[in-house]
């Protein structure tokens, strides 16, 4: 089999091929790009494997180019990075792998091609195409990774109990491929995978959270999650996302499984959004509802106060799984927070005040916080759906009308706290927030109207009732 490399990409295979020649290190194309150019994926990275000295090749091959690509390298690995216009090639000598027990770090030493693509995680990622001149194209397939390319299958090349023992990271690594690539896990890798689970405490986090990522960014990010759950390990990683699986039943009245409800809200938002942010925000929007389950006679099943126990959540979450600890956070904690608020607008009877409330609450993040709640509608029932949807449309055309009219959205309050400071001579203190929020609440109420004239009468009275006298 040839594979397809395009114009540019052959000129740089040839020239990599023509400066290992000379150095006479025979070289290889190996691993991801290989397997994404036999499926038809795009690539941007390429790594070659030679069977010498990395650094050395690559140097040799930015000769080769006008005006002259610079050379990274990273001595203690071996390791060399060249930056091609549209491709970036990693370059590191071939090598033979010995694991520790208590590591996933392995001894490293010098080897063949054929020991480098036995250390690969998967038949598919150990494909190697020649690069040399007697045999340039070549593609050298131990595993048969052609033949599980074509099944659409992940297995490990040697035996995957010691795969898995030897590096645990790529468990992670099989769930997310199967989630990317739509692929499944041949069964005794499988089986493999919920036999080591425990021992991903191996690897560091921010290793873990990367794969979590990934699988968040894939099309139908449920695929990952819903492996992960299968195979214990995110029983091991993320024991409250786990905790939402199953459902309970009493007097012979259940509740819907909030595990694979998340997952469907999950692919629900994925398929209108590829912002991480919002995937994120809906895989814990129901994040509280182990902690606030209760059974009311008479009622059936309550999780009375989930959004607010969820948001409580978001930062533990977020520390534990290493996630940014920023304004991305932060609007993850906002739209678990608000996530019941638009469908609640759907009741009868609704004032302009209540939909003032959720744009002032919401504010830049309405569109998001809407487009979470769209997902959120999950029935089976495809009246209920129905239903659903033409009074979420509705709160929709509502927020729009008042949003219109009020400009609440990214609004602030006419009467600063420094003009309330300064009316009456005071400075930072309780009464100033007493004043201003006084303000803000009379007008999202509609007592007052968004003027400052009247905001402005509305704090001289209420400066009366706090006994402040005007040095102005
Ligand atoms: P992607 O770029 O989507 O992550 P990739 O297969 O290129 O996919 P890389 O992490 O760039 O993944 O790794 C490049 C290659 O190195 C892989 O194709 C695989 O052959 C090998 N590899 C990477 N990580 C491991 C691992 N933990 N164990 C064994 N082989 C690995």
């Amino acid at each position: 089999m040839k594979i397809e490399f395009s114009e540019t990409e052959l000129t740089i295979f040839e020239k990599i091929g023509q400066a290992a020649g000379t150095l006479g290190t025979p070289c290889y194309l190996i691993g991801g790009f290989v397997r994404d150019r036999i499926i038809g994926r795009p690539t941007k990275d390429a790594d070659i494997v030679c069977l010498g000295d990395g650094i050395e090749l690559a140097h040799a091959v930015a000769d080769l180019f006008q005006p002259k690509p610079s050379v990274a390298y990273f001595k203690t690995f071996g390791t060399a990075q060249l930056k091609l216009p549209g491709l970036e090639i990693e370059f590191v000598g071939a090598r033979k792998e010995s694991y520790r027990q208590h590591s996933r770090k392995p001894e490293v030493s010098p080897g063949t091609i054929t020991d480098d693509q036995n250390r690969r995680d998967f038949t598919i990622n150990a494909l190697a195409v020649s690069l040399n001149k007697t045999d340039f194209g070549v593609l050298l397939d131990p595993f048969n990774g052609l033949a599980d390319i074509a099944a659409k299958r992940i297995q490990t090349p040697l035996a995957p109990e010691q795969t898995f023992d030897d590096d645990p990271l790529r468990m992670m690594r099989a769930i997310r491929f199967a989630a990317q690539l739509g692929f499944t896990i041949e069964p005794a890798t499988f089986r493999a995978i919920s036999e080591h689970a425990s021992r991903i405490h191996i690897v560091s986090q921010e290793r873990i959270s990367d794969e979590l990522n990934k699988i968040m960014l894939c099309a139908r990010p449920s695929v990952g999650w819903d492996l992960l759950f299968r195979s214990g390990l995110l029983q091991v990683i993320f024991p409250q996302l786990a905790d939402l699986y199953g459902a309970e039943y009493v007097d012979g009245k259940g509740h819907k499984d909030n595990f694979y409800h998340t997952l469907q809200v999950l692919d629900n938002i994925a398929s209108k959004t590829d912002d991480l942010w919002l995937r994120w925000a809906a895989l814990l929007h129901d994040i509280g509802k182990p902690a606030t389950k209760k059974f009311e006679e008479g009622h059936g099943w309550t999780f009375h106060g989930h959004e607010v126990v969820g948001a409580r959540m978001v930062p533990k979450i977020f520390t534990r799984l290493k996630l940014p600890l920023n304004e991305k956070m932060k609007l993850v904690q906002k739209l678990v927070l608000l996530h019941l608020r638009p469908i609640s607008l759907t009741k009868d009877n609704i004032t302009d005040s209540a939909i003032r409330r959720l744009l002032f609450d919401a504010g830049e993040d309405i569109d998001s916080l809407m487009m979470l709640c769209n997902a959120d509608i999950t029935s089976k029932n495809a009246a209920k759906v129905k239903r659903y949807l033409q009074n979420f449309e509705l709160v929709r055309q509502r927020l729009e009308a008042v949003e219109e009219k009020d400009r609440i959205r990214n609004w602030q309050p006419p009467i600063t706290g420094e003009m309330i400071m300064q009316k009456f001579g005071l400075s930072p203190s309780k009464p100033v927030g007493i004043i201003k929020d006084a303000i803000r609440e009379a007008i999202l109420d509609g007592v007052i109207p968004n003027e400052f004239e009247a905001a402005y009468r509305f704090m001289l009275e209420k400066a009366v009732e706090l006994n402040l006298q005007a040095v102005e």
